[in-house]
């Protein structure tokens, strides 16, 4: 880190104190904003430290819906977005009209909802889901009762493949992790032979065929922590380098493709975190009959993890 950023961090850390901001962050995020932040994880984990942080003010050093999750679970507290122009293209390609037609014409499906969607699309869900938790959800709900997963036809790919289930999958997807292809992996096993395949289920199925391990950014994470291997092929986006060599800095991590950033977690900087301190800025809401609908998904997804 350069002399410009240290001072940065320094101004933010001490400014937060001041003001009892509470910064958490998403695995993702750029090296820098990992290392000031009060708390880094997922999104599950990141909507859980938002909901059981006491601060009055907290800031979400992510994209725009998981400032919004903040906001729903946290009524009558501020949140802060620094760049509140840091959006999610898979979260953004479904609205709240889509699933209420569906419904229309499956009045009797369940709408299970990837935490990576507009406030008002939760807002018409039965439960949310993340990567860490969404097998589990699946796995409680009636046999019988037709699924309508949203937005990301990857992850409801792999969970049906796992559980043996037909889930109805809305045609989306990340277009960061789906980037993975099977000729890099097979390139780099190759190359490096004894290295594990890690891969998030954001990717294809065809690259979980691959890998040695699927899971979540977090699990992602302790499976490394815990792994007795040196080597290990990264299917996920290369924030999570930053938090394993912390962790672990004798592993040698190999990032599945070159391309695995995502441009909206990397627009986020300190410059941006210290001036919406400072001017407590953009403060991100959600209008209140909106919230009240997204926080029974929400809080039903919290539930059925634990
Ligand atoms: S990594 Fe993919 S799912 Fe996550 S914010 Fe970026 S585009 Fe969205």
């Amino acid at each position: 880190m350069n002399q410009i950023a240290k001072s940065i961090s320094l101004e933010i850390l001490e400014k937060k104190k001041q003001n009892d901001i509470y910064v958490i962050a998403h695995y993702y995020q750029r090296d820098e904003i990992q290392d000031i932040a009060d708390f880094v994880g997922d999104s599950y984990a990141m909507a859980l430290a938002a909901r059981n942080s006491d601060s009055s003010v907290i800031l979400v050093a992510g994209v725009d819906f998981m400032a919004e999750t903040a906001a729903i679970l946290c009524p009558g507290r501020t949140v802060l977005s620094p760049e509140p122009a840091a959006t999610c293209p898979m979260a953004n390609s479904i609205t709240a009209d889509k699933i209420i037609r569906y419904r229309e014409e499956h009045p009797d499906c369940i709408v299970v909802t990837y935490v990576n969607t507009p406030a008002d699309v939760k807002a018409v869900s039965d439960v949310c889901c993340t990567s860490s938790n969404a097998e589990r959800i699946i796995r409680k709900l009636p046999a019988d009762k037709e699924i309508f997963f949203v937005p990301d036809q990857n992850l409801a790919a792999n969970i049906a493949n796992r559980l043996g289930r037909n889930l109805d999958a809305y045609p989306s997807f990340c277009p960061i992790h789906n980037l993975v292809t099977e000729a890099s992996i097979k390139e780099l096993k190759e190359k490096f032979p004894q290295a594990e395949v890690l891969v998030h289920p954001e990717c294809k199925p065809e690259i979980l065929e691959l890998a040695d391990y699927a899971g979540s950014t977090a699990g992602i994470l302790n499976h490394v922590v815990e792994a007795e291997g040196r080597d290990f092929i990264i299917g996920t986006e290369c924030g999570i380098f930053h938090p394993i060599l912390k962790a672990c800095p004798e592993k040698n991590l190999i990032l599945a493709s070159e391309k695995l950033i995502c441009p909206n977690m990397k627009s986020i900087t300190l410059d941006k975190i210290l001036n919406s301190i400072v001017e407590r800025q953009t403060v991100i809401t959600v209008p209140e009959e909106v919230r009240q609908k997204a926080v029974l998904a929400l809080e039903k997804m919290i539930s059925m993890a634990s």
